[in-house]
């Protein structure tokens, strides 16, 4: 008899009772238990303990890229737990699984500047240790005051102390009084509310360069060691850089001898339809951050990646520092590493990127073509299969539907009754697509009419308590 059986209490009540969950209203949680238990996947759909099975149009959290119910993944991660579970990587030690995957993704898939690989098992960890790294490149070149890391409003970089200082997002610093002091932010280049009127998306580009360096100079340039930005930012809701942004930056990057940190946590692996960002935009980064798409977050993984001209810096002997005293206990877990050769496998298998690039073109296509001239629809925007509509109140003047209505957790609502999961947010009337790279043109064209249902039954809340009215 399980434990469960002899309490004679339910999963729902369990989950109540032990667990405090991530990005949860805790006492909600405690009010109504867990929102579903999850059971089972297959492909882009999910089924819970109830039987009730969704579309899940955001791969879950932007990362399982192969879809649900892979089981050369599963058979991967078996071999690997019954052969060699794990011995850890510290001081030198290796294992196959590990060197396998840091090869195949340094010769031929990583931009060829790219040097070594340090693994981890999370995003933030690894961008934890991509400011380590940052930081370690400038002690040993001499310049120890270079410490302060620049970030941009709205990205998100994680949870760890530094990880949620990083990201640009209000709520994740007011209860925890973060942002540590070494961090700044910079704007959030999002052209279809920040560009003023007449202004070309280069000219808006230059705008914020110029702003980047004014901030800089401000600081002072020695004291500052890199800059961190997402390629197509995840948490503001698929905002891409526009025209010319991330050669602007850089200009002003090399300026001032800052450091580049490419966070391709959700881009990496095929959601925009390349393999990564920085190779979509033109991006040189230093240090690269990996996660999700790696292991199709069948297991825990992430990676820093250490360009050669960090390495050459940081590989140089230092007597008074005799190792690179970091490194987490999973890095390099063998059945994680396993998984990730299995999916990279399915990448190339299955042709997974270039089916993101066309899909999610055909896909973005699609909702300006079926709900571009919603009176609601403000922007229909992102690359690949990372995709996001915003509302506005009204079109033309781009007036923001009030935000204390929370419209994007209510869009989120209404589609779950269509057994479409989406994605709400904070702080903006957005909701986002990013679903595994598996997807097909028809189960698009599904998800698009279920969360048509869904944007016009909150167009029909908005309208019958007088709250909104379309223009004619
Ligand atoms: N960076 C980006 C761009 C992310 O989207 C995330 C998570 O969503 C992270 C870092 C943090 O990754 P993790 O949740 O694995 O710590």
């Amino acid at each position: 008899m399980t434990d469960q059986a002899a309490r004679n209490v339910s999963l729902e009540q369990m989950d109540t009772d032990t667990t405090l969950h991530a990005y949860t209203a805790l006492d909600e949680h405690l009010k109504n238990g867990p929102e579903r238990i999850i059971a089972s996947g297959n492909g882009i759909y999910i089924t819970d303990t109830q039987g009730r099975t969704y579309i899940d149009s955001m791969a879950s959290l932007f990362c399982v890229n192969v879809g649900y119910g892979r089981s050369e993944v599963a058979d991967a991660i078996s071999e690997q737990a019954h052969k060699m579970a794990y011995f850890h990587t510290f001081c030198g030690n290796a294992n196959e699984p590990q060197i396998l995957l840091a090869d195949r993704l340094l010769n031929g898939l990583l931009p060829q500047n790219m040097s070594k690989i340090l693994f981890a098992s999370s995003g933030s960890e690894a961008n934890d240790a991509n400011v380590k790294l940052a930081w370690n490149y400038q002690i040993f070149r001499g310049k120890p005051k270079k410490r302060k890391i620049i970030a941009r409003e709205g990205g998100y970089h994680g949870v760890t102390v530094m990880g949620a200082s990083l990201s640009g997002l209000p709520i994740m610093h007011q209860a925890f009084g973060l942002p540590l002091d070494c961090v700044i932010h910079t704007d959030k280049p999002h052209y279809f509310w920040g560009g003023n009127p007449g202004e070309s998306e280069l000219d808006y580009s230059k705008r914020l360069a110029k702003n980047l360096d004014e901030l800089i100079q401000r600081e002072d340039p020695e004291t500052v060691c890199a800059f961190i930005a997402e390629p197509v930012m995840g948490a503001a809701a698929a905002v891409c850089p526009p025209e010319g942004y991330f050669q602007e930056i850089q200009k002003v990057l090399d300026k001032h001898d800052v450091l580049f940190i490419a966070d391709e946590v959700i881009t990496g692996f095929g959601r925009l339809g390349a393999w990564f960002g920085s190779e979509l935009y033109g991006i040189e980064p230093d240090l690269m951050t990996l996660s999700k798409g790696i292991t199709s977050a069948y297991m825990p993984s992430s990676a820093s990646v250490v360009s050669k001209k960090v390495w050459d810096v940081i590989s140089a002997t230092h007597p008074e520092m005799p190792m690179f005293a970091s490194g987490s206990t999973a890095a390099g877990h063998p059945i994680a590493c396993a998984a990730a050769l299995a999916c990279l496998d399915i990448y190339e298998n299955e042709n997974l990127i270039n089916n993101a690039k066309v899909v999610g073109k055909y896909f973005k296509d699609q909702l300006n073509e079926r709900i571009g001239d919603h009176p609601l629809m403000g922007e229909v925007r992102g690359e690949g299969l990372m995709l996001a509509v915003e509302l506005v109140a009204d079109k033309d003047t781009k007036e923001v539907l009030n935000l204390e209505w929370d419209c994007s957790h209510r869009l989120f609502d209404l589609c779950l009754e269509e057994m479409l999961i989406t994605r709400g947010f904070f702080g903006h009337n957005s909701s986002s697509f990013a679903p595994p790279l598996t997807i097909t043109t028809s189960e698009v064209d599904d998800i698009i009419g279920r969360f048509e249902k869904g944007l016009n039954k909150l167009a029909d809340e908005l309208v019958a308590d007088g709250r909104w009215k379309p223009k004619n």
